[in-house]
């Protein structure tokens, strides 16, 4: 049969209105999409720039003070990617998962993204897998501040709960995955009976594991990716094509079946 995007977005409206808890997995595509450039692929930051030092954590244990110099550094002069990120907005999809968010249809947002730009979208339920660039975190306790809120009176600051090193909360190579922030994944994908993977291919650890455990535990998945994905022949529907211009789609779609059941 021929692809018919109208007959995905109605399977995916009927996945979605018929789950009992349904999560999204978010990823670059989406930001993108808001003008933010990638990091791998081309015209990715990384394939220009070359990419960052691989053992970029360990250095920043070794001489945090020299990590907190070049971060405020790159912040004040507003690098490539920094410029691009710190203009950028919530797009169409940002809003459409916030809006099944606060309709009550989207319980939970796994986002491989530091932008923000869930939370200034709208959406409250998100575990940033690769933390969040206008946020600090305490190397120790994990406590986490906004960065604007955090006090710096000496360099490099110390956790005000701990004492122990505070970094950037955006997850550095060589830096393991804040455990709370993998726990909550396993948490949400161990309860999700659906989950949309929208704007990326899902093919990277820890990413990867979530919509593989949605599968495993009986759950349904939806794709909206313009690519295919390593999950792509295991999702009850795929929509292909920008997150931006189909997830708003198939949250009208979901909406406006809403309204058709309730009416005579
Ligand atoms: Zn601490």
């Amino acid at each position: 049969m021929a692809y018919d995007i109208e007959r995905e977005i109605e399977r995916a409206a009927e996945v979605i209105k018929a789950s009992r808890y349904c999560i999204a997995l978010v990823g670059a595509g989406i930001s993108v999409e808001s003008g933010i450039p990638p990091f791998r692929g081309a015209g990715g930051l990384w394939t220009k720039h070359g990419e960052p030092p691989m053992d970029g954590y360990q250095r920043l244990m070794r001489d945090p003070a020299a990590y907190w110099q070049q971060m405020l550094a790159r912040r004040e002069s507003g690098d490539e990617f920094v410029r691009a990120i710190d203009a950028a907005q919530p797009n169409p999809a940002h809003l459409a998962l916030a809006e099944l968010e606060s309709s009550g249809r989207l319980k939970h947002t796994i986002s491989q993204n530091i932008d923000n730009l869930h939370f200034v979208a709208g959406s409250r339920s998100v575990t940033e897998i690769h933390g969040n660039r206008t946020k600090v975190r305490c190397t120790g306790c994990g406590a986490r501040w906004p960065f604007e809120e955090f006090v710096i009176t000496e360099l490099p600051p110390p956790c005000p709960l701990c004492g122990a090193v505070v970094k950037g909360d955006t997850v550095m190579f060589g830096e393991p995955i804040p455990e709370a922030a993998i726990g909550a994944c396993y948490a949400e994908s161990e309860q999700a009976d659906a989950m949309i993977i929208a704007g990326t291919s899902a093919s990277v650890i820890p990413a990867a594991w979530f919509p593989a455990l949605v599968l495993e535990r009986g759950g349904t998945l939806v794709e909206v990716n313009v690519e295919e994905t390593p999950f792509s022949d295991n999702c009850a529907a795929v929509l292909r094509g920008p997150a931006g211009e189909l997830l708003p789609r198939l949250v009208e779609r979901i909406a406006a079946r809403g309204r058709t059941r309730g009416s005579p």
